[in-house]
């Protein structure tokens, strides 16, 4: 009885010590979203858990809407869509280009074509890898902003692309988006079909995008993974459970 209640003691020691070193490495970093039980804010640096709070967000769309309120995201709700058993979405919004917010943390990049509908999840993720990973990476290789982003669309009634695969894609719910390249501020295109490869500053700006993307999105594929992706980089934000295995390729 002594040693099982010693066991205990020593177990709940182990435990306060995790949780105290925990606290102390995210306040040394100064990234509240290190730690697991802090709110998700979309204005914060992204932290340890900042992934996984995002893809936890497809259980609760109004918890979404309001951080992407509250870090001044302009877009509009869709009602609900059903397509079949297997497509549709609850949580979807659409993205609106907002002439007033032309200054500060707030959207500034025009996803184009205009209108991007797809899930709120993917839109708070979005916001985050244009304001901390995709503007930085495009000031450091080439001094310039990022002005506009190029996709291919998120929400579409089918199956997974290639490599033989046969289930549901992401896309089948807007969980999903593919993007297909960047302009920027000094009119300079990148695009992934062209600029993939090489020893180039546009190919390195490519690959920085792709592993800041692996930070937020649950999935991230990029043409390393198969020819099916040769012209885009997939983001999603598919749900694997409470741990969540991550895809980053
Ligand atoms: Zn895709």
């Amino acid at each position: 009885m002594r040693a099982l209640r010693r066991t205990i003691g020593g177990l709940t020691g182990l435990a306060l010590l995790v949780a105290l070193s925990l606290v102390l490495w995210a306040n040394l970093r100064g990234r509240p979203e290190d730690l697991p039980w802090t709110p998700l804010d979309l204005g914060q640096p992204i932290g340890a858990f900042t992934g996984g709070k995002l893809t936890a967000l497809t259980r609760d769309f109004p918890a979404c809407r309001a951080l992407l309120d509250q870090a001044g995201v302009s877009y509009a709700v869709l009602p609900p869509r059903r397509d079949g058993d297997r497509c549709g979405y609850a949580n979807g919004v659409r993205l609106v280009e907002d002439p007033r917010t032309a200054d500060g943390n707030v959207r500034r990049i025009a996803f184009i074509p205009a209108g991007l509908r797809l899930s709120c999840p993917v839109a708070a993720a979005l916001a985050m890898w244009e304001w901390n990973v995709v503007q930085p990476a495009a000031q450091r290789h080439f001094g310039a902003q990022v002005a506009r982003i190029d996709h291919l669309g998120s929400y579409s009634c089918r199956r997974i692309l290639g490599s033989g695969a046969t289930g549901w894609s992401e896309h089948s719910t807007a969980d999903a988006v593919d993007i297909a390249g960047f302009r920027l501020s000094n009119g300079t295109r990148i695009t992934i079909a062209r600029d993939w490869r090489g020893d180039t500053a546009k190919a390195a700006f490519l690959h920085d995008v792709r592993d800041g993307a692996c930070t937020l999105f649950a999935t991230t594929l990029s043409p390393d993974y198969n020819p099916a992706h040769a012209d885009h980089l997939h983001l999603d934000q598919a749900e694997r459970g409470s741990i969540g295995w991550r895809a980053c390729r």
